[in-house]
């Protein structure tokens, strides 16, 4: 088996933390019998510096032609005056919009260690386990008509019902391998568009009926993360509700640092940690790889379909943590501060020894 990734470090810390994906892709392909080879392409503000755009063909040619995507992260203040088409996150949504990638994964799962890292009193927190699964292509934030004036300023919030039906499939899909539960997010007493939401997710269910489907506004989710976030499973929600939940959901179990995300679409896969390019921690060697690391464990759970692979990255991760490793991001008064290579060469470390722990070596996929 071979895969071929597309790795985009971008900007800022980016580089640093895809460093990081790269040493645990190798080292856990290599274990698997698994190859994979890279190619690396320019998005973002170094992209902009060399080709005055921020996202070239090249780059988005390198994406269609791979099996997965890596992205570090864009951005920084160096371009932050530029128009905003020509900004550097203006390269992540024209890449989604390219790679058709409608459902983006954000887990919102708290490691035992990291309890205290938290905002969240800790017996609320303890066990919380859940997905938000956020369209990420339709909605508000690409509806038309849209525009503003000296007198108003105006979107369109509109789902056609194929939009619905595939996001809605996929929240129902990745419940089989959970706890079969799907909360479907809306504003169905107030607007017709989430209506039409309710109305397709409803049909769409009678495809799964051994997943649990519950209907929640989102303002009151919003408030239910907050109070008993164990009551989750997988959140399915539109565009614009998804951006808002989905950084709640990621705060309330731990820092920036260590939220991973995939993007999914018919074709193409794209997998980024969630925070930006840091740049006030850019080249110092402080970045908390975790985010990236995790986000590997997520391609090749999505991707490639190796649940286990996914499984012992998360599990390094959780051993690191536990033996009380941080960055400083996440560091506590007794905690072991360590910089992003160390961190990085322990997660492996760990890694190397669960392996040989479960005396799995090489697995046949
Ligand atoms: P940010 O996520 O870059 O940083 C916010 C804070 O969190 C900073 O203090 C930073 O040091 C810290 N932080 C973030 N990731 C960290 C990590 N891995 N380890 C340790 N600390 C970490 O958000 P921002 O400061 O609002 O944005 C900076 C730039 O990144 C902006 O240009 C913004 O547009 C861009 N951005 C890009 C993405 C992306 O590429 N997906 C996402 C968000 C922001």
């Amino acid at each position: 088996m071979s895969y071929n990734i597309a790795l985009l470090p971008g900007d800022g810390i980016g580089p640093e933390v895809t460093k990081a994906a790269v040493k645990v892709l190798d080292l856990v392909a290599g274990k698997f019998n698994v190859e994979v080879n890279y190619q690396e392409y320019l998005i973002g503000g170094n992209c902009y510096d060399k080709h005055d755009t921020p996202l070239i063909e090249e780059t988005l040619e390198g994406c269609y032609k791979a099996n997965a995507v890596f992205l570090g992260a864009v951005g920084g203040p160096a371009w932050e005056n530029l128009p905003h088409h020509l900004k550097p996150e203006a390269a992540l949504l024209k890449l989604r919009e390219k790679l058709e990638l409608f459902a983006n994964i954000r887990p919102a799962k708290i490691y035992n260690s990291m309890l205290e890292n938290s905002s969240l009193k800790s017996e609320v927190l303890e066990g919380t386990d859940f997905i938000v699964l956020r369209e990420l292509t339709g909605g508000i934030y690409f509806g038309q008509p849209r525009g503003m004036d000296d007198d108003k300023g105006f979107n369109t919030m509109v789902y056609s019902k194929q939009e619905v039906e595939r996001i809605a499939r996929k929240a129902f899909e990745i419940a089989e391998n959970r706890d079969k539960v799907v909360t479907s997010v809306d504003k169905a007493n107030v607007l017709e568009v989430s209506q039409f939401w309710r109305n397709v997710v409803e049909e769409v269910h009678k495809d799964y009926a051994n997943i649990k489907l519950n209907h929640m506004y989102v303002d009151n989710a919003a408030m239910q993360i907050v109070r008993d976030p164990r009551q989750f499973d997988v959140i399915l929600t539109s565009n614009i509700f998804g951006d808002i939940i989905s950084d709640i959901s990621g705060m309330i179990t731990g820092s920036l640092g260590m939220l991973p995300s995939a993007s999914i679409g018919k074709k193409y896969t794209l997998y980024e940690p969630v925070h930006g390019s840091a740049p006030d921690i850019a080249g110092q060697n402080k970045a908390n790889p975790i985010a990236a690391i995790s986000s590997v464990g997520m391609m090749f759970e999505h991707s490639f379909q190796m649940t286990k692979a996914a499984e012992l990255i998360e599990k390094s991760i959780s051993k690191t943590l536990d033996e009380g490793y941080r960055t400083q991001d996440i560091a506590k008064e007794n905690s072991n501060v360590v910089s992003t290579t160390e961190m990085i060469d322990l997660v492996l470390e760990n890694l190397e020894k669960l392996f040989a722990d479960e005396a799995i070596g090489v697995f046949l996929l």
